[in-house]
């Protein structure tokens, strides 16, 4: 197999770097691409690029900046090609994070409607808004808001969602005026490169959009960057409090989406059948490493027979390389068997998985535990691999302690057939999202976000693209009078 080349794209140019770093086919273990590992020259070179760009990109018409980013989303189009056919954008997906055909469908033809959404709606959610001040005390003000871009946007990314998650931010601070820098993971950067390429194809003007691959340090050094003005971040809470805190002490705008450690309320009505479909693709699609994923299943004690069994039946008819794939790194791996060693430790029991797969790659088992005590790791923190933990409740208010007793609050799902029963249990719940009967569904008109530790500031919706917006008041005087009413003297 050819090894790929990746080069950074720096102020509308494909740049050679000496220092280098593998990305890596987890199927195999073996080199995919050799790709920049960026430090400071190269960060340095991509914002002051992003900066000298912003002066006419954010005085560009909202409507031609619209029509540049919708030409993205119509190449996505363009590169899905079919429902469950390869493509080579697809091929790229599966083969450097190891998503199964069907994952890569869903990524690429998501990531078109997301930018879709924000190229058709920003020109609205952008324009001027005029106030109506009480006018018995302010006859003469004239007041309206307008939204002014913030300026460059570092945008870093984990692996998971490679196109997707990068183009959540992308799109929305490029409608409205700002330029990027963009540093994938050190796990996609080759899915990362092609966003760049699709800027470019699109016709996004030189330096509006710079893609920078690295590690976590070329991440830091972004960051942290005087010329950048706000921080768009999706990882890992330890990373993104790191984030947080310098942009804290910077007064920079930022938004987190970390991690979660979402639970699944199953109740007593629910269709069974239903709830064990859901429920083992939600935890094992992507092989389990999806932030909303269903990573604590709390079942009514009643389901206890009927719903194990069928749960464990469905995983151990999952097929190896067809439903999953491999995990994306040994680490990952490894980390997934600690915390199963560690419930099992604590006398939860294996009902389905529970090991790594026998072949190369970066494979584990779909696994199923089911009594998982309070006190084990896996229902603490969060767990980014294919585990599902199973514990049983008596009551509704049992279910809703149950699930607020996190550190995290991303998402939760509550399984039932009773609109009645979901309606009442959602407002509950101290989480940024809540599904009635389904897990990890993300649409572009929705805000996506969580509380408590899995992050501030929202993705998505009409919220996200005013989120890359600066608010500015600005007030008319209409009248010609030479002191206002109120001034010296007294
Ligand atoms: P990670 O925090 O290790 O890395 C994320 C990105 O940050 C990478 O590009 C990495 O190179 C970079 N980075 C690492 N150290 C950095 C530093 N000091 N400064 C700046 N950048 C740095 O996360 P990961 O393992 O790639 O991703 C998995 C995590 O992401 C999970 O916790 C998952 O729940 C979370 N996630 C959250 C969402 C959401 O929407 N809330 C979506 C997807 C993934």
């Amino acid at each position: 197999m050819k090894i790929r080349t990746g080069r950074n794209y720096i102020n509308g140019a494909w740049m050679t770097h000496e220092r280098t770093f593998a990305s890596v086919d987890p199927s195999t273990g073996r080199t995919l691409g050799t790709v920049a590992l960026s430090r400071e020259p190269e960060v340095d070179a991509a914002v002051t690029a992003a900066r000298e760009a912003f002066r006419s990109w954010a005085t560009t018409d909202v409507g031609e900046r619209c029509r540049l980013v919708a030409a993205i989303a119509s190449s996505l189009v363009s590169e899905y090609g079919e429902q469950l056919k390869e493509s080579p954008l697809k091929n790229l997906i599966t083969s450097e994070v190891g998503k199964r055909l069907p994952e890569a469908d869903i990524e690429v033809i998501e990531s078109s409607d997301m930018v879709s959404f924000f190229a058709v709606k920003a020109p609205d959610i952008l324009g001027t808004r005029s106030l109506q001040l009480n006018a018995d005390l302010w006859p003469t003000k004239r007041s309206r808001v307008v939204f002014e871009p913030i300026g460059v946007v570092a945008v870093i990314k984990p692996w998971n969602y490679p196109l997707e998650l990068p183009l959540w931010s992308i799109a929305p601070a490029l409608v409205a005026g700002n330029t990027v820098v963009f540093k994938p993971s050190e796990h996609s950067p080759l899915i990362g490169l092609e966003i760049a390429r699709l800027c470019e194809q699109a016709g996004i003007p030189k330096g509006v959009v710079n893609v920078v691959t690295g590690d976590g340090e070329t991440g830091r050094l972004l960051a942290q960057h005087p010329g950048v003005n706000k921080v768009s971040f999706t990882g890992s809470v330890g990373v993104g409090r790191r984030i947080g805190e310098d942009c804290g002490r910077r007064f920079l705008p930022h938004s987190l989406e970390l991690g979660g450690n979402d639970a699944a309320i199953v109740l007593a009505d629910v269709d069974v059948e239903l709830a064990a479909n859901g429920l083992v693709w939600g935890a094992f699609c992507n092989i389990g490493q999806v932030c909303v994923r269903p990573k604590r299943v709390l079942l009514h004690r009643s389901l206890r027979e009927k719903l194990v069994d069928l749960i464990r039946a469905k995983t151990d008819e999952m097929r190896v390389d067809i439903d999953y794939g491999p995990m994306i790194s040994e680490r990952q791996r490894s980390t997934t068997a600690s915390f199963v060693a560690d419930a099992v430790s604590r006398g939860a029991n294996l009902v389905a998985g529970g090991g790594a797969i026998d072949k190369e790659g970066f494979y584990y088992a779909p696994t199923v535990l089911t009594d998982v005590p309070p006190d084990a790791e896996v229902m603490r923190e969060e767990c980014f691999g294919p585990v599902m933990p199973v514990m049983f409740f008596d009551s509704e208010s049992d279910a809703v302690a149950l699930a607020n007793a996190s550190e995290y609050g991303l998402a939760a799902s509550i399984w039932t057939t009773s609109t009645v029963t979901f309606e009442r249990i959602a407002p509950q719940l101290n989480v940024g999202m809540v599904w009635m009967n389904d897990v990890n569904v993300a649409f572009p008109e929705a805000p996506w976000g969580g509380r408590k530790m899995s992050g501030i500031g929202a993705e998505l919706s009409e919220f996200a693209i005013l989120d890359y917006t600066r608010m500015k008041h600005v007030c008319v005087e209409a009248s010609t009078e030479q002191r206002r009413a109120w001034w010296y003297p007294y």
